[in-house]
């Protein structure tokens, strides 16, 4: 039990986790002890170095592109979370795509336009809200069955977009997506993408982390048309809160959208041009050395450690939905791609409600929901550590009992 951690309790299926490690507390309490700011690399070389070091490791542990390495066109960076993290990537496609303009003259009127799936979390519209392409440009391509985006659709909203004369800028997908784990057929709209010169985003917040494990590393199919990449680790690595992974393909455009050298920022490393200033890779100036947090949790878990986290995590998910399955009043409403159970009592929103507010109310588990073809739907996310079989036997236990009472009240 080493490793154990409090800041969730076993029983804590609601959203997405935010975990937690005693190995991640200690990388964290001696990066405030250290009291680093990573502005720069000369304000810490061994701040930037580690963080380097760091994001290719997990190039190397999760098999991301060559491209995403340090040592080649592109390179990681560690940002607070997956919502600055796509912002970054935005403001990184703009620049792209307008050829540095948009940074001198301000976003061109309205013709740049972006696209994500109706699915894709809100900080994909805060961001282009924030990045000034505003809401009524960023286009909510429609998504399947299984909830993932409509390549064939995208393509149709892009050459409508041409047509009429806009811009289509970025594409962002979804690995994981948070109502209901849909992933997005990256390969398929990143052929689309190289096609029209669009930038590909890949937003895999949750389920990146999978990608330790071999079997799960479909989640990164496609990934050799991304130009940029987040998942957090903050959410099923085992390290706490604040810490997104951030990958680019070619650094030059997040770079030249974001780097003004101020007098009293020059020095010599940064003029040589042969150091990494991490400050130009993100919006604010200052920053943490969070690299060393996550430092601390792979050295500790050791990729195994971290895998087998992941299997357990995934094991319980799908044991969890054959329950559910064998139940002739409850069915499941996602494939449980990875360890998001989407499921609903067949009475309908009502015993829904009551259920899910019953179990919530008994203190004894968190759940939380959301709407699948317009009918309340429960989410049972695995993905704290501490959860063991036993739990999701005591969630799925209180399920049904607050099922029988909802029914007996009726
Ligand atoms: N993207 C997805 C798919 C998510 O599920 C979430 C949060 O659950 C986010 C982005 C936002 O994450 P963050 O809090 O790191 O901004």
């Amino acid at each position: 039990m080493l490793f154990t951690t409090w800041n969730e309790p076993p029983l804590f299926f609601a959203f997405f986790p935010a975990n937690n490690s005693y190995p991640s507390i200690l990388g964290d309490l001696l990066s405030s002890g250290l009291g680093v700011n990573g502005m720069l690399w000369a304000t810490s070389p061994a701040a930037t170095e580690v963080e380097t070091h760091v994001m290719d490791w997990l190039v190397e542990m999760m098999g991301l592109p060559e491209a995403f390495r340090s040592t080649s066109t592109g390179g990681g960076v560690i940002q607070d979370t997956a919502s600055s993290a796509s912002l970054v990537a935005l403001i990184a496609a703009r620049e792209r795509a307008t050829g540095g303009r948009s940074n001198a003259a301000g976003v061109e009127g309205g013709r740049l336009v972006a696209y994500t799936s109706t699915q894709a979390h809100s900080s994909i519209e805060k961001d282009a809200r924030i990045a000034g392409i505003g809401s009524d440009n960023l286009r909510a391509v429609e998504v399947d069955a299984a909830f993932a985006m409509r390549p064939e659709r995208l393509a149709e909203l892009i050459a409508a977009d041409k047509a009429a004369g806009r811009v289509p800028f970025c594409v962002c997908a979804t690995v994981g997506t948070t109502s209901a784990d849909g992933v997005d057929p990256v390969a398929e709209i990143g052929k689309i993408c190289r096609e029209h010169g669009i930038w590909l985003h890949v937003d895999a917040a949750m389920a990146g982390t999978a990608a330790l494990c071999p079997e799960f590393r479909w989640v990164t199919d496609g990934f050799e048309y991304a130009d940029s990449y987040v998942f957090n680790p903050h959410k099923w690595m085992m390290t706490n809160f604040d810490c997104s992974a951030f990958f680019v393909r070619d650094r030059r455009s997040l770079i030249s959208a974001l780097s003004i050298v101020p007098e009293y920022l020059r020095n010599t490393a940064s003029d040589a041009g042969t150091v990494i200033d991490y400050r130009d890779w993100q919006i604010p100036l200052g920053r943490r050395f969070r690299a060393l947090k996550l430092w601390f949790v792979i050295r500790a878990y050791g990729v195994s450690g971290l895998q087998d986290v992941v299997r357990r995590h995934v094991a319980l998910a799908r044991e969890f939905a054959s329950w559910v399955e064998a139940d002739a009043d409850f069915e499941v409403a996602n494939r449980v791609p990875l360890s998001l159970v989407c499921f609903r009592h067949k009475g309908g929103d009502a015993v829904n409600q009551a259920i899910l507010d019953g179990a919530n109310a008994s203190g004894r588990m968190y759940l939380t929901h959301t709407r699948i073809d317009d009918r309340l739907t429960l989410r049972l996310s695995i993905g704290n550590q501490r959860t063991q079989r036993e739990h999701v036997e005591a969630a799925w236990a209180t399920v049904r009992e607050m099922a029988a009472k909802a029914a007996y009240s009726e």
